[in-house]
């Protein structure tokens, strides 16, 4: 069978198949070079890139054809990361070379009238090295939430807070703060008198947040989370379940922290927030929330167990580290000084073992750890 091909500058093949869904034929639109062979290119480049994340909820009725059309232009601009698009609306988080940046912004602000002048959030302090490979992916929403309620939507939000907004609302004492990320992230840093919801997941939170928070249908609910997405949907949830007065941060702690800092106005957060770079976590307030999970002393400095057959992310503090060499139990530290094919002998045995023993297997930072790597190894 013949399928039409073409090449474009920058050696990704756009390839066109006939596939077959249902009644109509659709076009595939994805580059075919392997991925170590993209990652050395990007590599290689001189150029600086732009990093960005971006979202914005809307109503996209057909999200294949909005995919496909972006996804063209944006290959075009040389732009690296992963896209989700749902019926809800589209979530970013790319690079770009630097002079494509302008480029980019304005070709996505043109792409529908809901995007135009949505907040870009470039991040600093990266050196745009993480993607290689653009990924645009048609998904069912752009965050899961677990909601099959039809009658759900979107279309109806919580008001968005400025950082001084913020400051003044909290303050009032009918004035509810919740926090919709997770445990480990809640635990070295967070708002002010900001009430948790104890789950793992985000689909679990929703209704546990709505359960926890009867009763209150009148008072000021205010949510957040670190970068305004899954604040806004929860927002919406609230909404949906009766709850009246239902506030969020726009842009989350980052852009809260950032306006807060800039126009010289008291920062209520406290602590750090948890991000997934290499530093895990940025210091916004000197205030140290958490303690060492092996001897208990204040400290917030998240670390992955140096064991490659552990791995858990646990907060550990210097002079635990020495001690265990950055291992989260002594069983890891032995383990790490074993030869190498002694480890792997230890693992092979052991995978019956550490369910039933060893929680860090189960631990829910160990998933959330995994599921990100794999999403990172992706592209
Ligand atoms: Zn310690
Ligand atoms: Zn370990």
């Amino acid at each position: 069978m013949r399928v039409p091909m073409g090449i474009s500058n920058a050696g990704f093949i756009i390839f066109v198949a006939s596939l077959k869904t249902g009644t109509y034929t659709m076009p595939v639109l994805h580059n075919r070079v392997n991925n170590e062979e993209l990652k050395q290119r990007m590599l290689a480049e001189t150029e600086p890139r732009t990093t960005v994340s971006f979202y914005q909820y809307f109503r996209i009725d057909d999200p294949v054809k909005f995919r496909n059309e972006l996804y063209i232009t944006f290959e075009r601009l040389k732009v690296f990361g992963r896209i989700y698009i749902a019926n809800e609306g589209i979530n970013g988080q790319v690079s770009v070379p630097a002079s494509n940046y302008d480029a980019f912004r304005d070709a996505l602000y043109a792409a529908d009238p809901a995007l135009n002048g949505i907040r870009m959030n470039i991040a600093v302090d990266d050196d745009g090295k993480s993607f290689w490979v653009l990924r645009m992916k048609v998904r069912p929403k752009i965050v899961a939430d677990g909601i099959d309620d039809p009658t759900f939507s979107m279309e109806r939000k919580g008001q968005y807070l400025k950082a001084k907004e913020y400051n003044e609302l909290a303050e009032k004492p009918d004035t509810i703060i919740v926090d919709m990320r997770n445990h480990y992230e809640y635990e070295v840093g967070h708002f002010e008198n900001a009430i948790e919801v104890p789950s793992d997941t985000f689909r679990e939170q929703l209704p546990m947040a709505v359960d926890m928070l009867k009763g209150n249908e009148d008072k000021n609910i205010i949510m957040y989370c670190t970068g305004g997405i899954r604040c806004e949907k929860a927002s919406a949830y609230m909404l949906h379940n009766g709850f009246k007065n239902v506030f969020h941060v726009e842009g989350g702690i980052i852009e809260y922290a950032r306006k807060a800092k800039e126009e010289g106005i008291p920062v209520k957060f406290k602590g750090k927030n948890f991000v997934f770079d290499e530093r895990l976590g940025e210091r916004i307030t000197e205030d140290v929330l958490a303690q060492c999970h092996v001897c208990g002393k204040p400290c917030d400095t998240h670390t992955n167990c140096k064991n490659d057959g552990c791995h858990l992310l646990f907060i550990q503090c210097s002079e635990c580290a020495e001690k265990l060499d950055g291992c989260c139990s002594a069983t890891c530290q032995d383990e790490m000084h074993l030869s190498p094919e002694e480890q792997r002998e230890r693992r092979a045995g052991r995978e019956n073992g550490m369910k039933i023993f060893n929680k860090s297997k189960d631990h829910p930072l160990r998933k959330h750890r995994d599921e990100w790597k794999a999403e990172r190894e992706e592209g």
